[in-house]
Order: C-alpha cells, then structure tokens, then sequence
C-alpha cells in the first residue's frame, strides 16, 4: 500500500478509503441534509454534524425559535449529542463539519470541547467568528487545540441559506 497509516485514517470513512476532500465533502454532505430540516422546521438551514474516526457521533440542526433555546445553534446540538453520546465533555479527536460559519458562543463551545478541527461552509459577515466579523481562532491568548478549515461546499451551504431567506420574504410580502 502506498499511502502511509495516517493518511489511510485520514481518507477512510468506514471501510471505503477515499480522498481527503471527499471526505470532508462527504460530512459536508450530511450537515446540508440537517440544515435542510432545520428549514423544514422554519428555522434558518444550518446544519452540523461531530466526526470521530470517519464516523458521525454527534447531529445538530438550528432550532433556537422551536426549541425557545437561543443557544440551541446547529454546533451546540451537535457537540452536545456527541458529549452525551461519547460520554465525555470533551471531545478530542473530534471534527465539526457545520454549513455556515460559527458565532462567537459556537467558536467558544468548540474550544471548549477541545475539537481537532472545525470545516464550515458559507462564511457569514454578520456574525461569523472565524475570519469574517472576527477571528477568534486568530486570538492567541486564548488556548484552543482547533484547526480551521472554510469554504467547503460554500455555494451549496449558501444558496440553502440565500433560498430560505428569499422564500420567508416572498412568503412576507404576499
Ligand atoms: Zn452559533
């Protein structure tokens, strides 16, 4: 075999060894889909899903005007299913593939948890703290273990979002 061990376990997603970038799509993938019940729901489509050894142990999806729970943002449900589900409040090792940029309580909730890496799709200029209105895995005084990776599948995390908004102000204006 040519590839050595670690990039073995970096390509694999279940017994399927597969390109990086595919990989990573495919979680992409899979954040779209929840992001999409997130709008079914009429909440704005975020999706995000937590990654351990190209397996999803952890699922969530926008819900803080359903759940009547301003923190209940796509990365939150997602890093609090897969603590629950992995037994620990930390979750090293652990990668978060989420459709849009995270905000300021998502970045510091992924610090927290001590994620490997954190991929997200669209970026977000209202809100987003990962480069765009701000940086904070740029802020060196703050001890955090996570790399950042943006702009995986950003037009596809971004026309889910653009249609929503469109359609809600179509829905307005009728
Ligand atoms: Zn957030």
């Amino acid at each position: 075999m040519a590839c050595k061990p670690a990039c073995l376990k970096a390509g694999r997603v279940g017994a399927v060894v597969i390109a990086p970038e595919e990989y990573d799509a495919a979680f992409m993938r899979e954040a779209l889909v929840l992001a999409a019940s997130a709008a079914a729901a009429g909440e704005v489509p975020v999706g995000a899903v937590v990654v351990r050894d190209g397996e999803i142990v952890g699922r969530g999806w926008n819900a803080p005007i359903t759940g009547h729970d301003p923190s209940a943002h796509a990365e939150i449900r997602a890093l609090r299913d897969a603590a629950a589900r992995l037994g620990n409040y930390r979750l090293p090792g652990c990668d978060l593939y989420v459709t849009l940029e995270p905000c300021i309580m998502c970045s510091g909730a992924i610090m927290h948890a001590r994620l490997r890496r954190l991929v997200y799709g669209a970026a977000d200029p209202k809100t987003g703290a990962c480069g765009s209105l701000l940086n904070v895995f740029a802020e060196k005084r703050l001890n955090h273990h996570t790399e950042v990776a943006a702009g995986l599948l950003a037009a596809e995390c971004g026309a889910l979002l653009a249609g929503f908004f469109a359609a809600r102000r179509s829905g307005r204006a009728a």
